[in-house]
């Protein structure tokens, strides 16, 4: 199969798929599995906001829109993720690449470094259902599990299953009307990368309207293939 991985190179895997579908969760999923580190561009714009830095400045109304931010900002924050030494176990992108460039960007990238994309996973899910599934979704703050009022809700109110917090957060740009926006930004700007992942032989699909746990049953599936 294309993107088929020499031993001595890390993995490289992509979550692809619109707000909503899942990534975050996934992607957590397979770095517990399979020790791999998830790289959300979404998390590390969210922390240059939190911090107030000039990318973070730049970024945050744009963010707030549902709008993507643009390919350098992105591209800038993401080169330095890549470099910290625990990318050295294998990376899920999730989140990134959102755009063209920036997916052409990060194929240099992983030349550079004699790595390449092992397989891009494609969440695939009815758009309208995810306006539903946004809007009840909230994170732990302490160690950042994700749950949701009706598909997942944590065993006690408030309480982190996984670590005892009481410290939910719900992200600011999960409201209705930010979420269509991030839905349109996603069909013309995104999208296009699923002919780009086809082309390269590396596009793998997943129905990600069933439940989480079948849909981490079909992406670990995949993610064997590659990691093992
Ligand atoms: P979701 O996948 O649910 O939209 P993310 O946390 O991935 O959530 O992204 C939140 C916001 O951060 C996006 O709406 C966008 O403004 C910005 N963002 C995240 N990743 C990128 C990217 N690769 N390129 C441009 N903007 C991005």
């Amino acid at each position: 199969m294309d993107g088929a991985r020499t031993p001595q190179t890390p993995p490289v895997l992509i979550l692809l798929g619109p707000p909503g579908a899942g990534k975050g969760t996934q992607a957590r999923m397979l770095e517990k599995e399979f020790g791999l580190v998830q790289l959300s561009t979404g998390d590390l714009l969210r922390a240059a906001v939190a911090a107030g830095s000039d990318a973070g400045q730049a970024a945050k109304a744009v963010m707030e829109a549902g709008g993507l931010v643009s390919d350098d900002i992105v591209l800038a924050i993401l080169r330095d993720r890549l470099a910290a030494g625990d990318c050295a176990k294998g990376v899920i992108l999730d989140g990134f690449p959102r755009t063209t460039a920036q997916a052409e960007a990060l194929d240099e990238m992983l030349a550079e470094a004699g790595q390449r994309i092992n397989a891009a996973i494609l969440l695939e899910v009815d758009d309208v259902k995810m306006v539903v599934r946004i809007a009840g979704r909230f994170t732990c703050r302490a160690c950042g599990e994700g749950y949701h009022d009706t598909f997942k809700a944590p065993k006690v109110a408030d309480t982190c299953d996984c670590c005892g917090a009481q410290a939910m957060n719900r992200r600011a740009d999960d409201n209705p009307k930010t979420v269509m926006s991030r839905l349109d930004a996603y069909h013309e700007q995104t999208a296009p990368l699923i002919a780009y992942y086809t082309d390269k032989g590396v596009l793998r699909r997943v129905d990600a309207m069933q439940e989480i746990a079948a849909i981490q049953g079909a992406i670990g599936a995949l993610a064997r293939t590659v990691v093992a």
